[in-house]
């Protein structure tokens, strides 16, 4: 899933190609694809979109006082559109501009879960954006503590946990550890204020990092393709120490981490459930 870099820069990239098109029409092309009812799309019409703007995993399409905000889950992609079929292969949604340009809203799969909301004033205070926590990289170090603290939990679970803190996933949640040298598992409720203002640096700089790069290409990077130091490199030497990068595998994620860097040379194991059920 894409996070607050990929996100961000991609932000940067659509405002380039498409600040000051006005818009002709919001078009859903799935039943599903628009979450909200009032106020109605047809109200930016004529509008000229001022911005994309990055809010953690949301795109905001800002056309003055209205803003379409976009989440584009799993494999959701928002791209310009030049062949505008009919029927595009996974096609959810689609701003067409009064320059004939447009933009079209993609997932791949059956099973979709990208949304488009249009929302009235500001967004960051309605749905779905009041549902996350405010942004990873907003936090200063005490205010970070003080999340720490009153969420005892696994330092991976926390990071990666919307409702506390939004905009970080898998990849940066397994990144931002390995780079604090501190173990996934460890739990956040006794955490001490230099151990947040280190996990502070490392969310500051892995979400740079990955901002620079993304920066860099034409299109919105794929997860494989991303920098990492231990997410999804199992079996690879860790670029710190030279250890060999492990994992604990989950249903539907790895945690990634090097023993040497993060555990005092200790291998993970989850013992509180079955490998299977979490
Ligand atoms: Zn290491």
């Amino acid at each position: 899933m894409p996070e607050i870099p990929e996100i961000r820069a991609h932000a940067e990239r659509l405002t380039d190609e498409f600040r000051g098109a006005k818009l002709s029409s919001f078009q859903p092309l799935s039943f599903t694809v628009l979450k909200t009812f009032e106020p109605r799309p047809e109200a930016a019409t004529g509008r000229p979109l001022e911005e994309v703007a990055a809010y953690a995993k949301y795109l905001l399409l800002r056309f003055g006082e209205l803003t379409f905000v976009v989440h584009l889950m799993q494999g959701g992609r928002l791209k310009p559109d030049s062949k505008q079929s009919k029927k595009p292969r996974g096609g959810l949604a689609r701003w067409t501009f009064e320059d004939n340009t447009s933009l079209l809203l993609t997932e791949p799969g059956t099973e979709h879960r990208a949304g488009v909301w249009v929302v009235a004033g500001h967004p960051v205070d309605q749905v779905p954006i009041n549902k996350v926590g405010p942004e990873a990289t907003s936090m200063n170090p005490h205010q970070l503590l003080e999340l720490l603290n009153s969420n005892n939990m696994r330092l991976h679970g926390f990071l990666r946990d919307q409702r506390l803190l939004s905009g970080l996933g898998r990849r940066l949640s397994n990144e931002i550890c390995h780079r604090a040298k501190l173990s996934p598992f460890a739990m956040t409720g006794k955490f001490d204020l230099a151990t947040a203002e280190r996990i502070h640096v490392a969310v500051t700089e892995i979400v740079e990092e990955g901002l620079a790069y993304d920066r860099g290409r034409a299109e919105m990077s794929k997860s494989a393709d991303r920098p990492s130091a231990v997410h999804s490199r199992v079996g690879q030497p860790c670029p710190a120490c030279g250890d060999t990068v492990r994992t604990v595998e989950y249903r539907r994620y790895t945690i990634s981490y090097c023993a040497t860097c993060q555990t005092n040379g200790k291998a993970l194991a989850d013992n509180t459930t079955s490998k299977f059920l979490k």
